[in-house]
């Protein structure tokens, strides 16, 4: 019997760690094939490829962001080979299975939340012979006169007796340039009514040691980004400070780990200890805050204490060692959309490294979803089962978030213009949130969510809108926005994206002064010593209407006329800013 167990990622760098904990679990008695996908893989490149299996069985793992794929590729599948059996699982399918199995009439089984147990049990079955599935738990089938069938839930699988996923031979060569999953516990004790994770009760944790085991494993095969899938990475602070010290101790250069943390359970101490010893760049935190609004929080039975999630994240960015992933959900009960640009502006007041704005999902299973009516949901009936509306959110509203959502990726989460937006957001737009707002409008209105993007182009966009937008602090807005093109930059810029301000004459003369009295650049610019040729080659020279210096120092805006030098460093390919106020360089003659 050939058994393949395979998925459809979101993306080529995922690896998908159900099929590896099944393979694992069945493993010597059934051999399996492992082979992955992605969403973007035509459907017939992939059925094509599977067949090079000569499957008998093959099993999907399902999921919000692959299922309607999957489902096409095992509509094929079955058309070629109306025999082979196929089987599925995973979060998406393990609700509503009764619906599954209706709709999905190609599918021969379901296996039911947790499947290492129950998939063997199959194996097992259909390598004897035998066709009598009423005993195995956490199953759906069918008769042989094509009743579906759903069987009851299974126990729990003791999780420190499970072996690891991470050690198949061709899994190896492709660790350096894939994420690796990882988990350490199953289960989540709260109950937030639009998680799935809330629906199992209890946490359960797999053997430490084997999954200490696991990890050196992975770092000596080459491992560099290992994400943690535990729901609440810090649920138990001792388990999670052994853990964090054991990666400190253990890890290898270039390793990065990554959490999702419960921000405001997380004790003083335990941040106060990451930021003494954790190196920098080892550990990334994702915190999901969903929303600020007690009563919606509240509605959701999501417990959530806001003063202590913001000690801790302002804890963690003053350390200055872990870089922090704060997640929103527009659309929650009664959060409407005034109620959400406050949880906007509360959670973008801490500065996370990346805000992300996701998009209340409606999943099959969920509090949330059995009480739609409740709060008048109206969602789309496939996945991702995003909202269109509810009670206090119009759609028209959503669609308004979601201008925020396309221009915060573009101009706060990938950090080209912090400096920029950070004086937007707080010297020029009433709050961070109008700001993003009254720019995803205007990205909207012309279009530019259709088109790609370079560098160059997002400058000159975001400087569309501010021309657009108001004549006020242009010229400080304008410098702001040269200075962030600028230190981006690893070699110096053919063409920058503003008109030059300065005629050749004129430039030939500040860099004669500079070569002449170098000094006035700083110490540091003098100790370069640079020659005319590095100089003409390797840097550009503004005008900029602040002092640099004091705003580099003190992060405050001083007015005055000043010459930027930016020396694009070809030894370490650092760009290193220098400037002067232009009164200085009147001074000098040559
Ligand atoms: S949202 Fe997070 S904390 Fe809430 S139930 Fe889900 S995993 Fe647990």
């Amino acid at each position: 019997m050939n058994i393949v167990l395979t998925t459809l990622n979101a993306k080529y760098i995922h690896t998908n760690l159900a099929i590896r904990c099944l393979r694992a679990y069945v493993e010597p008695e059934h051999q399996v094939e492992m082979v992955e996908y992605t969403i973007k893989d035509p459907s017939i490149n992939i059925v094509t490829d599977l067949f090079k299996y000569k499957p008998d069985v093959i099993g999907f793992s399902c999921y919000i962001w692959n299922i309607e794929e999957t489902i096409k590729v095992i509509g094929m599948l079955k058309k070629i080979k109306p025999e082979l059996k196929i089987m599925i699982g995973g979060p998406e399918v393990s609700y509503d299975v009764m619906y599954w199995m209706e709709r999905l009439q190609d599918v021969d089984y379901i296996v039911i939340g947790e499947g290492e147990e129950t998939f063997k049990q199959l194996l097992d079955q259909l390598k004897s012979g035998e066709t009598d599935f009423t005993n195995i738990h956490g199953l759906a089938y069918r008769t042989e006169d094509q009743k579906a069938v759903v069987n009851p839930q299974r126990n729990k699988l003791n999780l420190q007796e499970a072996p690891s996923p991470f050690r198949f031979e061709e899994d190896l060569p492709h660790l350096s340039k894939r994420v690796t999953y990882i988990e350490t516990s199953r289960g989540c004790p709260f109950s937030c009514q639009f998680c799935l994770s809330s629906i199992e009760v209890g946490v359960r944790y797999f053997n430490k040691e084997k999954v200490k085991e696991d990890i050196r494993f992975l770092m000596k095969n080459g491992a560099k980004t290992i994400k943690f899938v535990d729901r609440t990475f810090n649920i138990s602070r001792s388990y999670a400070m052994e853990m964090f010290q054991f990666l400190i101790d253990e890890h290898l250069p270039g390793t990065v780990f990554q959490f999702e943390i419960t921000a405001d359970i997380m004790r003083p101490e335990v941040i106060e200890f990451l930021n003494e010893n954790a190196p920098t760049g080892l550990f990334r935190f994702e915190i999901g805050v969903q929303s600020t609004n007690d009563a919606t929080n509240e509605l959701v039975m999501r417990k959530q204490n806001f003063q202590k999630l913001t000690r801790t994240v302002s804890m963690v960015k003053n350390g200055g060692k872990i870089d922090q992933h704060l997640d929103l959900i527009a659309g929650l009960p009664e959060e409407d959309y005034d109620s959400f640009k406050k949880t906007f502006n509360d959670v973008f007041e801490l500065r996370p490294e990346e805000l992300q704005l996701g998009f209340l999902k409606m999943l099959r299973g969920t509090g949330l979803r059995i009480r739609a009516e409740q709060h008048q949901y109206v969602y789309m009936d496939h996945s991702p089962y995003e909202i269109l509306k509810n009670n206090v959110l119009s759609f028209e509203e959503i669609s308004k978030i979601k201008q925020v959502e396309d221009v915060l990726e573009k101009y706060w989460n990938d950090h080209r213009m912090d400096y920029t937006v950070e004086y937007l957001v707080t010297e020029v737009f009433a709050t961070p949130f109008d700001f993003f707002q009254e720019f995803g409008l205007y990205w909207d209105k012309m279009g530019w969510g259709r088109i790609g993007h370079q560098l160059e182009d997002l400058f000159q966009r975001l400087w569309n809108f501010l021309s657009f937008w108001s004549e006020e602090n242009r010229s400080i807005i304008h410098s702001l926005m040269k200075l962030d093109y600028l230190r981006g930059q690893k070699y110096k810029p053919r063409k920058p994206w503003w008109d030059d301000t300065l005629i050749k004459e004129e430039r030939s003369e500040l860099y004669r002064k500079i070569l002449a009295s170098p000094s006035l650049l700083g110490k540091a610019f003098e100790e370069l010593q640079l020659s005319e040729k590095d100089i003409y080659k390797h840097t550009v020279l503004e005008m900029i209407s602040f002092d640099l210096n004091h705003f580099l120092q003190l992060g405050e805006i001083k007015e005055k006329p000043s010459l930027l030098l930016a020396y694009f460093d070809p030894k370490d390919q650092q760009t290193k800013l220098f400037s002067t106020p232009i009164k200085y360089l009147e001074e000098v003659n040559v």
